[in-house]
């Protein structure tokens, strides 16, 4: 009987998928991530043949020299920078991912984040809860106009190519991005126009929204220096991975007024805070839930059961982004 190890629970459909092959499950019963030595305890038990993994886990060389026997690990996520995939290359060991669950939910999140910042709903709110809204005053508030505007994006895959369209179709912007592939269907759809180097992009865009996968080459990819190239009048959005801004730095360019403000869902320590951050009222935060819808849940795990059952069934998985 084949055995599959989920690292914390996900929605009965993916479960049942998997039991319905008549393979043996078993489930982390803690309500929190897994630490990497309670994973490593728990895949020492059984000879597992698949783990379901979320992006809460650290999948590394010591994870997978001690589950010998698990041909597949299935992440629950778009990203999948939680495994380290030449590892994974080296011992023949699959790895998949879930793209199609929740990238037009992010793009939407994205744009929630975007207009939080510029409509100032946030500060509106709070200001309204206070009771200090005592009559219309013309000076009041004033956030920033979108239409007309310049968006960047950097990295033009599902997520930033459908910010791209919303931002030049919905709000009349101009829309302009990098990335290290050309998107020529987004050229083509006038959607946006190229720049070669992220620089262009920093320098002339209003709001910067940043949609790469994390990397080597995408660690820190904005930078003290790279947020200085930005207009102080811009705005930087995040909702890709923590780790692609050098959080400290940022904290200190919304500080000193080098860039006007920030919206994030992702964090560089997550789910800690770099210090200061949480201060600031040029910021909008929200706890990485810009793909968190139910649907998408649903087809996270019926995507990485079915992911699961064609690698123990002898097909390539359909997501399999160990190449
Ligand atoms: P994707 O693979 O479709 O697109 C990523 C794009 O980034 C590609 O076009 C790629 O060429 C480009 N890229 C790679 N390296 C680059 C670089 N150095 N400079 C510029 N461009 C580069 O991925 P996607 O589905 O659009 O998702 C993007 C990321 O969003 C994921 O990797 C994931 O980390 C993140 N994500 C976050 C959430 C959330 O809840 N906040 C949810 C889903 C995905």
């Amino acid at each position: 009987m084949k055995k599959v190890y989920i690292t914390r629970k996900i929605p009965e459909v993916g479960i049942n998928m998997l039991k319905e092959k008549g393979y043996e499950i078993d489930i982390n019963p803690k309500d929190r991530p897994i630490t990497k030595k309670e994973l490593i305890k728990a895949l020492k038990k059984k000879p597992y043949d698949a783990v379901l993994t979320l992006l809460t886990d650290t999948i590394d060389a010591e994870v997978m020299n001690n589950a010998s026997t698990v041909k597949i690990y299935a992440n629950f996520a778009i990203g999948f920078n939680n495994l380290d995939i030449k590892e994974a290359k080296a011992r023949s060991v699959v790895v998949t991912n879930t793209p199609s669950g929740g990238a037009e939910r992010v793009a939407e999140h994205t744009w929630a984040l975007i207009l939080a910042l510029t409509c100032r709903i946030i500060e509106g709110d709070l200001y309204m809860r206070k009771g200090k809204y005592h009559g219309w005053d013309p000076m009041l508030l004033h956030g920033d106009r979108l239409e007309g505007k310049t968006l960047g994006i950097i990295g033009t895959g599902r997520i930033g190519a459908n910010v791209a369209r919303k931002g030049k179709f919905g709000f009349g912007m101009k829309v302009i991005y990098y990335d290290v592939i050309r998107n020529e269907k987004l050229e083509a759809e006038d959607s946006a126009t190229f720049c070669h180097t992220v620089e262009e992009v920093l320098k002339i865009s209003d709001i910067v929204s940043i949609h790469v996968p994390l990397l080597d080459s995408t660690h820190h990819l904005m930078n003290a220096e790279r947020l200085k190239m930005m207009k102080n009048t811009a705005y930087l959005i995040n909702t890709s991975r923590g780790p692609v801004i050098d959080e400290f730095a940022l904290v200190d360019a919304l500080k000193k007024g080098i860039i006007k403000g920030a919206g994030l869902d992702v964090y560089e320590f997550e789910p800690k805070l770099t210090k200061g951050l949480a201060k600031l009222s040029n910021v909008v935060l929200t706890p990485h839930i810009a793909s968190g819808t139910m649907e998408a849940r649903l087809e996270m795990a019926r995507v990485s059961a079915q992911n699961i059952i064609d690698c123990l069934e002898g097909r390539v998985p359909r997501n399999n982004v160990v190449i």
